[in-house]
């Protein structure tokens, strides 16, 4: 098909000072939990990017000096020019798909804890570093030669990303990372030389870097300067009015202006707190104040969006890391006009969770994200199939749709069977909780691609039995049926089910989907599950008049959320829309008119009227897979080879570990493999050839 002409203006040309970009997609940096570790993954990965259409292909934040090291976050290093050649590997991948290649030089300043090297972190003053995990580690105040050795260090790490194939390299003052930003916040830089002060003064630093950059390399290389527009802490942070005229005083210093907020949680915002282009408003105007072309993101997904913002004169380049996580091919798809094909990003962060917990990042839209090397997976192709088995999926949530989807993308014929009368399973159903709308996208996308292929039937209001598997006569079974929440407390904290009074009212998040309301006027949610669902069930209840109280085991609400940069602000709701959050509080039993829950640390206990909401640990729905594998004498006869669970029916998990299952099964299920075999492909650090005192 060819592309819409509304859409043509995406795929101008830009000039980035010395360099091109061949059109407006522009993948800015973003962490991937790879980083150092898992160069030839991170390569691979940004190698798919480049393969997918982005016009611009950045690395992650690039250490380029040990006093500014982010451990235990794993990013890149290019602290000397033993780093050149992986950092080349990336390079090399993005121009082999004809892509520029940029790289996000850093220096975190104070919020580099330095827990590898071991380095006094140093700032604009004597403060503690501003790192997530608190660490009791103080910075110190730069002095003058402090300031001379970070410029030198800036500038040589320039010439070494030069040196490795890089065409745009940035000076990163954003998002509370690079630490020039420190300088330009009045907040910590309270210096009162002529780096402190006046506007003037606290942009000096950010100046004199984005200068030497230039001077050093950027008769070859576009210089960018990623920068904060806005803290969202009012006047006390670093804000519109006072970022644009940051920009306005440095106007054309830099080839490119990347836009960011500040600090990552305010830029990547989720789905339940913001919607597509949320970053209008700070970015609107910074395109007056320069002629340099600028770039900004917005969790777009949306041609029409990316269309209005550039022909409105708000950006240059539509800036994206998650939609280009969740989609490799988004601009490839806009340019083939199949829009239908768009894998859109959910706003979930479970990407973010990856990087902060130094795995690899994975995506729930795109379940081959950091798998490209490693297993070799591809986000739009998948080898074609090897035998003619017929494959019937039982269950149509993220699990049973992604195998569905990918086995019939392999040449199968699948026949897909859901109990209920709706696709999607869980995201469907889900997708009426507040703020949970945008996962729905999981199953949009899965049930518009299946619709056209040919190989899949599809039943709905099929609810199988053994008996009905059985009778017939497919090759492969898949089960992915799902799980339930379970009903007696049974999570973490508490492993034997709690006693339950006669005539309690307790119910479970399966009870509240499907449109069950308590009876009682108070609700105590009891969460042990700590993901999204417990914080949401609260949002929903309150909002419907209930008086509702969260007691859990953890320190807050909805704590794992602390990993998708939400927590705080799922608090904050709460606590205002008149949730009472009783933190460290386990359930020890529940009564007829209330429950009691004991303090984790010191087991005093209090009652606490109103009926229970149950958001514990969940049951896999595996009576199917178990039913099946009773009967496998019975198997040969009615021509199944095999049977497999997958998602949560397996083990309960998230949607993205759902997608997975689904994918891993249509990637595995014909492979002849040993459980003793690696599971994927890794990379060991090479020893070094030095002779050692015991060798
Ligand atoms: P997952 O996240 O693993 O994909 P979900 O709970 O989202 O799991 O989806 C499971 C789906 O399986 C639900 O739509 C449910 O209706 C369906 N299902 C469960 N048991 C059966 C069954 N025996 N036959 C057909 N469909 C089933
Ligand atoms: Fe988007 Fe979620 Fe994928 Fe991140 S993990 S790219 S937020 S869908």
């Amino acid at each position: 098909m060819a592309r819409d002409p509304r859409y043509d203006i995406l795929f101008e040309p830009v000039r980035i000072g010395p360099v091109t970009a061949k059109n407006r997609f522009y993948q800015v940096p973003h962490c991937n939990g790879m980083g150092y570790r898992d160069a030839t993954s991170n390569a691979a990965m940004r190698h798919v990017k480049a393969e997918g259409g982005w016009g611009v292909v950045c690395t992650e934040q690039v250490e380029i000096h040990p006093s500014g090291d982010i451990t235990p976050f794993i990013e890149l290093r290019l602290w000397d020019g033993s780093d050149v050649p992986m950092l080349a590997r990336i390079s090399d991948a993005i121009h082999s798909q004809n892509a520029l290649a940029g790289i996000q030089l850093a220096h975190n300043g104070m919020n580099a804890p330095n827990l590898t090297s071991r380095e006094i972190p140093f700032g604009p003053g004597d403060l503690p570093v501003f790192s997530i995990f608190n660490d009791p580690v103080q910075a110190r105040a730069m002095d003058k030669t402090d300031i001379r050795n970070l410029r030198r260090w800036h500038r040589n790490a320039a010439l070494r990303g030069r040196e490795a194939g890089y065409d745009i390299v940035y000076v990163y003052a954003g998002k509370l990372f690079g630490g020039a930003m420190f300088f330009l916040s009045r907040r910590y830089n309270q210096r009162n030389d002529e780096y402190g002060g006046s506007l003037e003064n606290r942009a000096r630093l950010l100046k004199e870097l984005i200068e030497e950059t230039r001077d050093a390399v950027g008769d070859t290389c576009a210089v960018a300067c990623r920068i904060s527009v806005d803290e969202l802490l009012g006047p006390d942070g670093l804000h519109r009015e006072e970022a644009h005229e940051v920009i306005a005083h440095l106007a054309e210093v830099p080839d490119l202006w990347d836009l960011t907020l500040s600090s990552w949680d305010n830029d990547s915002q989720t789905s339940r707190f913001a919607d597509e282009a949320y970053q209008e408003p700070f970015v609107t105007g910074v395109k007056k104040l320069t002629t340099k072309p600028v770039v900004g993101v917005g969790r777009f997904t949306s041609p029409d969006t990316m269309v209005r913002q550039v022909r409105s004169g708000i950006l240059d380049f539509v800036g994206a890391a998650r939609p280009s996580i969740a989609d490799p091919f988004l601009p490839k798809k806009v340019e083939e006009g199949r829009l239908e094909d768009i894998r859109e990003c959910i706003g979930c962060n479970i990407c973010v969770a990856g990087d902060h917990q130094t795995n690899p990042s994975r995506c729930t839209q795109n379940p081959s994200m950091g798998e490209e090397w490693r297993r070799g997976w591809h986000p739009e192709r998948i080898r074609a199939r090897t035998s003619d088995d017929t494959i019937l999926v039982v269950g149509a949530g993220p699990a049973g749709l992604e195998a569905t989807m990918m086995l019939a993308r392999r040449g199968h014929e699948v026949t897909l069977a859901e109990g209920g009368d709706t696709l999607g399973g869980r995201v469907m159903r889900e997708r009426h909780l507040p703020g949970l709308h945008a996962w729905a996208r999981v199953s949009d996308y899965r049930i518009g691609q299946i619709a056209t292929m040919p190989n899949v039937q599809i039943y709905r209001e099929s609810r199988l039995d053994a008996e009905g598997v059985l009778g017939f006569g497919f090759n492969r079974v898949v089960v992915a049926t799902g799980s339930t929440w379970r009903r007696d407390g049974v999570a973490r904290a508490v492993l034997k089910p709690v006693p339950i009074a006669e005539g309690a009212e307790v119910l479970n998040p399966d009870d509240l989907i499907s449109g069950m309301r308590p009876k009682a006027r108070n609700v105590v949610i009891y969460d042990d599950d700590h993901y999204y669902m417990g914080g949401v069930l609260a949002e929903l209840l309150v909002r419907e008049g209930y008086g509702v109280t969260l007691a859990t085991p953890a320190a807050d609400a909805s704590n794992w959320t602390h990993w998708t940069m939400e927590q705080h602000r799922i608090q904050a709701r709460l606590l205002g829309l008149g949730v009472k959050i009783m933190p460290h509080r386990v359930l020890t039993d529940i009564g007829a008119g209330g429950v009691t829950l004991a303090c984790t640390y010191t087991g005093t206990t209090v009652a606490v009227e109103g009926c229970t909401l149950l958001v514990t640990a969940r049951l896999p729905t595996n009576e199917l897979a178990r039913a099946l594998e009773a009967r496998r004498d019975d198997w040969g006869a009615a021509g199944i080879a095999s049977v497999a669970a997958i998602g949560d029916a397996l083990a309960p998990g998230t949607v993205a570990a759902a997608v997975f299952g689904g994918r891993r099964y249509a990637e595995e299920f014909d492979v002849v493999r040993s459980p003793d075999e690696p599971l994927f492909k890794r990379e060991v650090a090479g020893l070094t050839a030095e002779a050692l005192p015991w060798s």
